[in-house]
């Protein structure tokens, strides 16, 4: 038989030469590939998506990923930690506006102080909030005592790209010492599965050197280690890291949104109770990328809620888009476009994967 969208989406198991053959389709091929993410999403969990408001705690990084603008030996950006106070009022912020999930994200670091740091603010986001703040961590490879310490102190989701399922590319995008291992990553997104949080990854799309085949690959990864929530979005290009040097081998910004949207609308066919995030990186390529990925199947976005102060030194990527903008002039945008579109906010809910309760029966809550 022909492969079609249609034979495809009829079957019951998806394989990766199917999802190879999706990746590829044209644009009206990808149009019904789109509508079909779009309907799984709305008939399974209706037309909600959940805000998690980001706090970018600290660019302070001690790896040196080649693709990352805030890798440790770019000195470029002035280094910084954000205070107990302006976390505090951030989660504030986000807590009085009814996000009900917030997510700390920081550059790599694995001090004593630093993981302490991280209790403390985890012991009084919780007892400021009542407990009503969802957190979700993005803090890189930890130890196994780590990640149960800021568990044990109320943290619930953390979030940890794979980057690459491919071990072969991951090595080309890593300096090849032992802090940069893709064996060290699968191990610590097995930690965090193993402490009990709800576990995120993702993949950049459209790096050098990257196939439809990897991403076909990353797509089964994803399921074959039953994840519960994913981000994930297109690779944009630093001039202050190694990888600048292959800026001729990506593909077009145009090509990288149209393939992160696949994999959107791939993913929720091939696991329609997980959580996806409609990232900022969509955004940057194609002011429209974020609803395009909403509609494709994601169901989750994150406002940037640093402070307007140190956004300039937070820059994965070039362009990174409102950098300057308020969290109410984010938020306001937001809401805007995503009622525009006939979603509305899952104001005051969690939004825990269902995909987490489904597996483990129930939610696990810290109050
Ligand atoms: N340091 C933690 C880590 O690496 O897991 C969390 C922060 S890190 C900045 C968050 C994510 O940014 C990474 O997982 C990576 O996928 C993404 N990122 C970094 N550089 C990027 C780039 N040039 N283009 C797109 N995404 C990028
Ligand atoms: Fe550091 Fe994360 Fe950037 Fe790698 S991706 S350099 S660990 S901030």
């Amino acid at each position: 038989m022909n492969q079609t969208v249609e034979n495809i989406l009829q079957n019951k198991y998806i394989n990766k030469d199917d999802i190879q053959f999706l990746l590829s389709l044209d644009k009206e091929g990808s149009e019904r590939l789109f509508r079909r993410g779009h309907e799984i999403k709305t008939t399974l969990a209706g037309r909600k998506v959940f805000f998690r408001g980001l706090i970018e705690y600290s660019n302070i990084c001690t790896k040196n990923c080649f693709y990352c603008g805030i890798r440790m030996d770019n000195n470029r950006y002035k280094r910084y930690t954000m205070s107990d106070e302006e976390v505090l009022e951030t989660a504030k912020y986000a807590h009085d506006n009814n996000f009900a999930s917030i997510v700390i994200q920081s550059g790599e670091q694995s001090s004593k102080a630093f993981s302490k740091s991280i209790e403390n603010l985890l012991r009084e986001i919780h007892t400021k909030t009542k407990g009503e703040l969802h957190i979700t961590l993005s803090l890189g490879e930890q130890t196994e005592e780590t990640y149960k310490q800021w568990y044990n102190a109320g943290a619930h989701r953390y979030l940890l790209r794979i980057e690459v399922s491919n071990p072969a590319l991951y090595a080309k995008l890593h300096p090849g010492d032992k802090r940069h291992t893709y064996n060290a990553r699968l191990e610590a997104l097995s930690l965090l599965r193993k402490t009990g949080y709800q576990v995120g990854t993702g993949v950049m799309i459209g790096l050098p050197f990257q196939t439809v085949s990897d991403l076909a690959d990353d797509l089964c990864f994803f399921r074959d280690f039953d994840i519960d929530m994913v981000g994930m979005g297109p690779y944009i290009e630093h001039e202050d890291t190694p990888f600048w040097a292959y800026r001729d081998l990506i593909p077009s910004a145009a090509d990288r949104v149209d393939l992160s949207i696949k994999m959107v609308a791939i993913l929720r066919i091939i696991m329609p109770d997980i959580n996806i995030a409609a990232t900022t990186a969509m955004q940057t390529l194609d002011p429209r990328g974020r609803e395009l990925a909403i509609y494709a199947g994601a169901n989750v976005i994150m406002p940037n809620l640093t402070p307007v102060k140190y956004r300039d030194n937070y820059l994965l990527y070039e362009n990174k888009p409102n950098v300057k903008d308020q969290p109410d002039e984010t938020r306001k945008a937001l809401e805007k476009h995503i009622l525009a579109e006939g979603d509305e906010i899952g104001y005051g809910e969690w939004g825990d994967s269902r995909h987490f309760k489904n597996r483990n029966g129930k939610i696990i809550r810290k109050s």
